[in-house]
């Protein structure tokens, strides 16, 4: 009885019951490939929602794993570990970022974010300024102050009271961001692309031009890259597509390939005010992380020129699946929302789950596709024809 149906009794009995999950439990993954515990094979083109870059089980990444978990796992942040350091170097390297702090997961990185912007407004002799401007459809993560900055009250309800000062705006309008910034405003949070609103870039030209509006009004420019970055795009992190460099960063899905980890990279004049006790974690940065962090970083670099040719092979593929159904394909390098039109995103998903293909619906009308960023070309030509097909045996849709 370790089949999919009775893993999945099994979980219904034993887990909180939070996540929708799909009536199959995965026990195997290889590259862009995961077996389910039937012993069926899928293609994964969602990667564990943009964590898995090198795809599952890259032997760089494994060896990573192995050698630090037989040399040192954890000592507690009293005392410096050379992966920690070495992974801050490797991520600072030509990048605006100069300080860097880890922790173990993205709600954790954008609540490090929020409390930095606060923190620095405050050593400044200006604690009126604590108020955060985020988006409308936003997604920034769970604990309380990155939930608050989500922009999805779906996910606020329950849960009141909310942090005090968050307020939004809606994306891609700058002129509801200049209404909304001023005095008391800490920092104005962004992400590059708006993931889990459907994928959603925005307009030309928006985030440099927020930029500058944030700065004018005195406040700091954040960016949320914790789906968009470390590769995802084909460029290490989104906002080089943008010409703009933020003042504070968040990272994490894909930054230890699936190993928890995140990171919040800061300018040297904004990080440095996270000073000694006002803020920490456990196992932030841990040896193991960070190796198996590093081993990663250098990876996706060596890989991100192969991926952008593949990702353009497949973002054309997608376009060009016939039938009417697919209305557009959206997004940047690896991290794309196919839009459909007819029939319903989560029915699309299902039947092609069902005939061995892994990909993830937003709303009703966004197929996602957050593939691997070593996606091989014949990878990419039979995700293609699988969602197709999935796309024209879905049923019809108002
Ligand atoms: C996934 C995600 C988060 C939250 O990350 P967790 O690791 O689940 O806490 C925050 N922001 C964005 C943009 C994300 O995609």
């Amino acid at each position: 009885m370790n089949g999919n149906d009775a893993i999945a009794a099994r979980a219904r009995a034993v887990l909180t019951p939070n996540y929708r999950q799909a009536p199959v439990a995965l026990v195997k993954g290889e590259g862009s490939r995961v077996w389910d515990a039937d012993g069926k094979e899928y293609l994964d083109l969602i990667c564990g929602i943009a964590v898995n870059a090198l795809g599952h089980c890259h032997p760089a990444v494994v060896r990573a794993l192995e050698e630090q978990g037989r040399t040192l796992w954890h000592v507690s942040n009293l005392f410096y570990t050379p992966r920690a350091v070495e992974l801050a170097e490797e991520l600072t390297r030509d990048s605006f970022a100069r300080r860097v702090f880890f922790c173990n997961s993205g709600a954790e990185a954008n609540e490090a974010m929020l409390k930095l912007v606060r923190k620095y407004h405050a050593d400044a002799g200006h604690p009126e300024r604590c108020e955060i401007v985020a988006c409308v459809n936003s997604f920034h993560g769970r604990t309380l102050f990155a939930l608050t900055a989500t922009g999805q009250e779906k996910y606020h309800h329950g849960f009141e009271p909310l942090v005090p000062g968050v307020r939004h705006v809606p994306f891609g309008d700058l002129a509801a961001l200049a209404q909304a910034v001023g005095p008391r405003t800490a920092a104005f949070v962004v992400e590059p692309i708006q993931a889990e609103a459907g994928v959603l870039p925005p307009p030309v030209g928006y985030l440099a031009a927020a930029k500058k509006l944030v700065h004018a009004a005195g406040a700091l420019f954040c960016l949320d890259e914790v789906q968009t970055g470390m590769g995802r795009t084909c460029r290490l992190w989104a906002h080089e597509w943008e010409g703009v460099t933020p003042d504070v960063m968040s990272s994490a899905k894909a930054i230890a390939n699936g190993f928890p980890m995140g990171a919040m990279l800061a300018t040297e004049e904004v990080g440095n005010h996270l000073t000694p006790g006002s803020h920490a974690s456990t196992f932030g940065g841990t040896a193991l992380a960070s190796a198996v962090a590093l081993a990663t970083l250098r990876e996706i670099r060596a890989v991100l020129p192969r991926a952008a040719q593949v990702a353009g092979r497949l973002r054309a593929g997608l376009a060009a699946i016939p039938g009417g159904r697919v209305v557009g394909v959206r997004g940047r390098g690896m991290l794309l929302g196919v839009l459909v039109r007819g029939v319903k995103a989560g029915d699309v998903v299902n039947v092609a789950r069902e005939r061995g293909l892994l990909v993830n619906a937003i709303g009703d009308d966004v197929v996602r596709i957050a593939p691997a960023l070593v996606l091989t070309d014949a990878e990419a030509d039979r995700g293609i024809s699988l969602l197709a097909e999935a796309i024209a045996a879905a049923p019809a849709a108002p």
